[in-house]
């Protein structure tokens, strides 16, 4: 298999950084699973579903493809939602995945299979940022979140949110709740996100034939809350909707529809006549 050149130059360097937290978040992972309470499960399941529709809804749907419009304040609220996953700034997130679908599966991609399995997954995020992501890659891909002071702002301090319900937590749960909220449901979090980037590129049924290697993939989507039909997505990636039949569990999409009955959600861009299950 040939190997990217993007990959090629960016695997000889790490980024001890970013390293050195996955490693931490790992093993506080495990050592949630000793020190586990009722409260600190609860807290825990709550908090990877308001991160996973955070990213879902509102960095993937929302943010970064424009499936739906929603006012200002909900927009922001879903983003807020979003950044307690730990994935990174909004504006870097939203280039990297745009730059994703402008190169999907050939050279340029940031993370395809081809270029390796555990690349795709967790390899690309322990490499510093590549030369794509400076500051005229971010001008060209995402020039509608640099006018932002708010996407500006967050994307420098994309921690804060999660520190700061680290020390909610901790003050009126505890730290077996702050452990579990913080540190397992993180990194639960991160693999879900990562497993579309991997999983859904690997394993699953092709409705479409797209020219990349995407797929739909039903366990994903049942971790991601509907990301995993990703092929339907990279067929339609301005589509709202995900899952297109009705054995295709969207759970996002189901919010989405949740904040059109209240009209909050509007122009929400479906798939039209080709939104058929036809697998
Ligand atoms: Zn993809
Ligand atoms: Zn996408």
């Amino acid at each position: 298999m040939q190997i990217t050149k993007t990959a090629l130059t960016q695997k000889t360097s790490v980024n001890w950084p970013t390293l050195a937290f996955l490693v931490l978040f790992h093993l506080a992972s495990v050592a949630a699973l000793f020190f586990w309470s009722w409260p600190a499960v609860i807290s825990a399941a709550i908090l990877f579903g308001v991160g996973s529709m955070g990213i879902g809804m509102g960095w993937h749907r929302l943010l970064t493809h424009r499936g739906y419009k929603v006012p200002k304040v909900v927009e922001y609220f879903l983003i807020f939602c979003g950044s307690l996953a730990l994935e990174g700034g909004p504006i870097q997130w939203a280039t990297t995945h745009r730059i994703h679908h402008a190169h999907t599966d050939e050279e340029g991609d940031p993370h395809t299979p081809r270029d390796g399995r555990w690349w795709s997954h967790i390899g690309w995020v322990l490499v510093p940022p590549p030369q794509v992501l400076d500051q005229s890659q971010l001008q060209r891909y995402a020039p509608d979140l640099l006018n932002q002071r708010f996407y500006r702002w967050l994307n420098r301090f994309y921690y804060a949110p999660l520190i700061m319900l680290a020390v909610g937590l901790l003050a009126f749960g505890g730290w077996r709740v702050m452990l579990w909220g913080v540190f397992l449901r993180v990194t639960l979090g991160l693999h879900s996100t990562w497993l579309v980037n991997s999983a859904t590129h690997i394993w699953g049924k092709r409705r479409f034939a797209t020219r990349d290697d995407s797929r739909n993939n039903w366990w994903v989507a049942l971790l991601t809350f509907g990301e995993g039909w990703h092929n339907n997505h990279h067929a339609y990636p301005r589509s709202a909707r995900h899952g297109l039949a009705w054995y295709e569990i969207d759970v996002n999409w189901w919010g989405i529809r949740v904040m059109q009955f209240l009209r909050l959600a509007k122009a929400v861009k479906l798939i039209g006549v080709t939104n058929r299950a036809e697998a």
